[in-house]
């Protein structure tokens, strides 16, 4: 097993662009785990399964291969071969990526890809449980939060860099606070910081200032 760096936090904390940044500074492949969850609700979405019906979510859960490429320096989402990273950002997606992660049998499908994602390189992976349940003896373990209303600023200035105008900053703030609640609320796997994570409220920091604290927490681990 290589080096793993688990960062976990709720929507919004900011953990998607700190992480990414810190992966090609420290030479760390970064995985984003989030948008492994919201490919297996797309595609829930698009075949119109009804996630109470446990046969068909195991059907379901067969035929959908998943793949994180990076491609000309940025991280695109593969469902079934088709790049489908802007789809699962929609606010469709949005709404029923937390209900599709509390199924049990989802969680157990892609706890096993992360952690084979661990065995033949260093990685830093963020999602919900990824310093208590993928990775518990992970090297460096950081929890990264913020406000609900900063975290919902951030997601909103996101969406419109990204040409996305559906939703407005209430709508956000309440996706957010929803999908809290049910990401920390859930019996399998809940949002919750690791004993041994490192917190970092980063409602007052630049997305530099987080940068470089986590990779000084990356290098005081290194040299021990
Ligand atoms: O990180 P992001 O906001 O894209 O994650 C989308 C959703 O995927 C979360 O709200 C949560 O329900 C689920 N998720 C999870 N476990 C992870 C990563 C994401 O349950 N490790």
């Amino acid at each position: 097993m290589g080096f793993i760096v688990a960062v976990d936090g709720p929507a919004g904390s900011g953990k998607g662009t700190v992480t990414e940044l810190v992966g090609q500074k420290e030479n760390l492949v970064y995985i984003d785990t989030g948008a492994m969850y919201r490919c297996v609700t797309l595609y829930m979405l698009r075949n119109q399964i009804n996630i109470e019906d446990m046969e068909k979510v195991k059907e379901s859960l067969e035929k959908i291969k998943i793949e994180l490429k990076v491609e000309q320096g940025k991280q695109n989402v593969y469902l079934n071969n088709e790049d489908v990273s802007s789809e699962i950002r929609t606010e469709k997606v949005n709404k029923m990526v937390s209900p599709v992660s509390k199924i049990p049998m989802v969680r157990e499908k892609l706890t096993q890809e992360q952690r084979k994602m661990s065995e033949r390189q260093d990685i830093i992976m963020e999602g919900r449980d990824i310093g208590t349940v993928v990775f518990p003896n992970a090297d460096v373990k950081i929890y990264l939060d913020a406000t609900p209303e900063e975290r919902a600023r951030r997601r909103l200035n996101q969406n419109r860099q990204k040409g996305m105008m559906d939703e407005t900053y209430e709508q956000i703030l309440e996706s957010v606070k929803n999908r809290d609640y049910i990401d920390s609320h859930r019996e399998v796997a809940p949002l919750k910081q690791a004993e041994d994570a490192i917190y970092i409220d980063s409602s007052n920091m630049t997305v530099e200032e987080v940068v470089s604290k986590i990779i000084q927490i990356i290098q005081e681990k290194k040299k021990q």
